[in-house]
């Protein structure tokens, strides 16, 4: 048994042993089986067995590794839905993870249909909350801001918990939550378990871990340094297009022999295979689920010619061995570094040279970069072919083929037709010739069109971007010095706003970018340039926000200030709207709110600016 202080056993990658071997009730397998997984990814064989057990765990692990289903799968089966109280708690830091763990949640508690779950985040009203909580929930996921507003309202109680999980505790911390979640943990009973998972452990998580975990198992996914020097790396940021469509055309101008795509689960084989073979690739899945004989006889065909890509699971391809693969997709992000290196080497067969592609979303990113650091090299950004480049590609392989029709015999007697039909209906021979190269394109254009772009709405998806405020570089995301060109001119799709928060309140931009999106679901890529001035700022936002969104954002508060959110130049809207003095803080030791930065004090305005 491990302290939090003792070196925490690495694991090793790959598939630690089946689900059904875990420990886990049967209603939980059969959903993990119903989602596709295969195999348990390396965290959850490390996780599940102590979780079961009831130990308290500290998991260094980050996005992408399978840590929710590490989770959620042993502490799913410690709950009593007869009773209807909370008992499983989880903490994340943004309400896009909420959202996401309380869905995840949902997808493993499908055969334990009494079993119930909430996601409680800022931006939706308090009150809206309260009936499910009334109702009795047995799992309460939330950002620790609006879970302590819930336990100050006594709307949420939790001497009944018998788990709570910190995700990402390493990012509460720099969101400056960390605070609210030792409160948190300080109403919940003695001796409740708790997991604690974080991609780094810096000392404050490590002196949580220490004050509230006893004798905790500890597990670190190992990335072991690899090098695969004969691959051309590359990664696409997934953005704008979905997976798959992205995929198909990197298929339509990537000159590959053959490809192994590799996704997670059993049933994303499937339908990406079908997906694929629609857009017309010769492609098939390869699973686990297949029988021996099938899976021998899709290879087979795969090997000699007959079949170019295939879509499978790491569990499936492993071991494969097949000299024409020249290109591998990482379709979904590997769980560790050695799978990545595993997948990759199954191209570059037998001296031949190889392409690696691999798929990040925005959340994934620092995946990415631990890939990068343990192979010691650093992935190639690429960019999705255009519609042009893909119309190219079609134009050339058009004329190739046409070039090979008239180098062949019965040219001639063809010849003799389309001269006859021109004289008939006095058409030239281009005319002809064009219509005989539509005839041949069949249904797959030789010419696309780009669609017009997108204009952004001021309010898109109800979504923020996982990537914290703080993660992103002031520079990228708002430059603290541009140029006067720069800022002088708004885009003709903005507007440009005035914040009555500046540098003497200890503004940075990520404040003010996680403020608005946090508060408006806009997504950081919609929030322009912000300009720190000394008793103000101004930002760019895209035109068309609604007068309640605008109502609102004048009273979030950003360091402890409300925003008082104006249109720049609009001197009436400024003296408006002014919002309630923020509420003083009153915890002993609390750091100044400008140096806790902005969700802590975004959040509190929603609280006191909803009905109760
Ligand atoms: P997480 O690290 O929990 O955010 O999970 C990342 C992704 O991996 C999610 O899309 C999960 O559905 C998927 N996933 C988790 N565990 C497995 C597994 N054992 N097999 C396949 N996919 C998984």
């Amino acid at each position: 048994m491990q302290s939090p202080e003792s070196p925490s056993s690495p694991i090793p990658g790959g598939p630690v042993s089946a689900f059904a071997e875990l420990g886990l009730p049967e209603a939980i397998t059969r959903a993990v089986d119903a989602v596709g997984y295969e195999t348990p990814s390396p965290i959850q064989g490390a996780a599940i067995g102590p979780l079961l057990a009831g130990r308290d765990l500290l998991g260094q692990a980050q996005t992408g590794t399978g840590k929710t289903a590490a989770f959620a799968l042993p502490l799913l089966a410690r709950i009593d839905t007869t009773l209807a109280t909370p008992q499983l708690l989880v903490l994340t830091p943004t309400r896009e993870l909420a959202i996401q763990v309380a869905e995840a949640i949902r997808t493993y508690a499908r055969f334990l249909p009494a079993l119930r779950v909430l996601a409680v985040y800022g931006g939706q009203s308090l009150g809206a909350q309260l009936p499910a909580l009334r109702r009795g929930t047995h799992v309460v996921v939330g950002t620790p801001g609006r879970v302590l507003d819930h336990l100050r309202r006594d709307s949420l109680r939790l001497d009944g918990l018998r788990a709570a999980v910190l995700d990402e505790a390493d990012e509460m911390l720099r969101m400056g939550f960390i605070e609210d979640v030792e409160t948190i943990l300080g109403q919940t009973p003695e001796g409740r378990q708790l997991a604690l998972f974080s991609a780094t452990m810096p000392p404050a998580i490590r002196a949580i871990a220490r004050r509230h975990t006893r004798d905790p198992h500890e597990i670190r996914i190992e990335s072991r340094t690899a090098t695969v020097s004969t691959v051309g790396q590359r990664y696409w940021q997934v953005a704008g297009l979905d997976k798959a469509e992205a995929l198909t055309r990197i298929l339509e101008v990537e000159d590959f022999d053959a490809m192994v795509v590799f996704v997670r689960t059993k049933t994303a084989t499937v339908t990406l295979a079908e997906r694929l073979e629609a857009a017309g690739f010769s492609s098939a899945p390869l699973n686990g689920d297949m029988s021996q004989a099938v899976r021998e006889a899709t290879i087979d065909r795969f090997r000699n010619g007959r079949l170019d890509i295939l879509v499978a699971t790491d569990v499936a391809a492993r071991g494969l061995d097949v000299e024409r693969i020249s290109h591998v997709v990482n379709f979904d992000v590997p769980y560790d570094v050695e799978a990545y290196v595993h997948r990759i080497g199954r191209t570059a067969r037998a001296g031949r040279a190889g392409e690696a592609i691999l798929f990040v979303s925005p959340r994934e990113r620092r995946m990415l970069r631990a890939i990068e650091r343990a192979i010691g090299q650093s992935i190639t950004p690429m960019s999705l072919p255009s519609l042009a480049d893909i119309s190219a590609r079609r134009i050339a392989r058009f004329e190739a083929r046409l070039t090979e029709a008239l180098a062949r015999p019965e040219l001639e007697a063809m010849r003799a037709v389309v001269a006859g039909f021109c004289e008939r209906n006095a058409i030239t021979p281009d005319a002809a010739a064009a219509g005989l190269a539509l005839l041949a394109q069949g249904d797959r254009p030789l010419l696309l069109a780009e669609p017009e772009p997108e204009r952004p709405a001021a309010r898109p998806e109800r979504r923020v971007d996982r990537e914290p405020p703080a993660d992103r570089d002031d520079a990228t995301r708002a430059p603290r010095r541009p140029s006067r060109g720069e800022l002088g001119a708004v885009r003709p799709d903005c507007v440009r706003y005035r914040i009555e928060v500046g540098s003497t309140h200890g503004v940075q931009p990520k404040n003010i970018v996680g403020a608005i999106a946090n508060e408006a679901g806009l997504e950081s890529r919609h929030i322009g340039p912000i300009r720190i001035h000394d008793d103000h700022s101004t930002v760019d936002l895209p035109k068309g926000m609604g007068k309640a969104l605008f109502a609102h954002l004048k009273r979030v508060i950003v360091c402890g200030r409300p925003m008082r959110i104006s249109v720049v130049g609009d001197e009436r809207e400024r003296g408006r709207g002014r919002a309630p003095r923020p509420r003083p803080h009153g915890r002993p030791g609390a750091p100044p709110r400008a140096a806790r930065g902005k969700p802590r004090a975004a959040r509190r305005t929603t609280a006191r600016t909803e009905p109760t």
